[in-house]
């Protein structure tokens, strides 16, 4: 008698599927609303799975980590630095000069005019 029994256990050996293989992300236009990236992120035109920083003229890999990464990364924080610096100055600037010149001018025709006198 003969018990052809080619098949060995089918079942537990299912092979454990590409767990090796990287999931790259591909860029989310939601991404472009988040408030803290928004100011910074680009579409990269390297890739779907690319992003872009303005700020930095560099291009990070996609990702919600990656990019929070990048975004606390020194050279970025130093750009923002720069940046929201000059943000700052303009608008303070733009807001600030009338009422700042007014008193400047105000100094300066007292200044003038206590040099007159004297
Ligand atoms: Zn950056």
């Amino acid at each position: 008698m003969e018990e052809n029994d080619k098949l060995p256990s089918s079942s537990g050996t299912d092979t454990v599927q590409s767990k090796e293989k990287k999931y790259m992300q591909k860029f989310k236009s939601s991404w472009l609303e988040n408030p803290d990236f928004k100011h910074w992120l680009k579409r990269s035109d390297k890739g779907e799975t690319k992003a872009y920083c303005k700020l930095c003229d560099c291009h990070i890999t996609c990702g919600m980590s990656e990019l929070l990464r990048h975004q606390k990364s020194a050279k970025h924080v130093k750009q923002i630095a720069v940046t929201s610096k000059y943000g700052n100055m303009t608008s303070f600037l733009s807001g600030h000069l009338n009422s700042t010149n007014k008193a400047l001018e105000m100094e300066l025709k007292i200044c003038g005019f206590l040099a007159k006198h004297d």
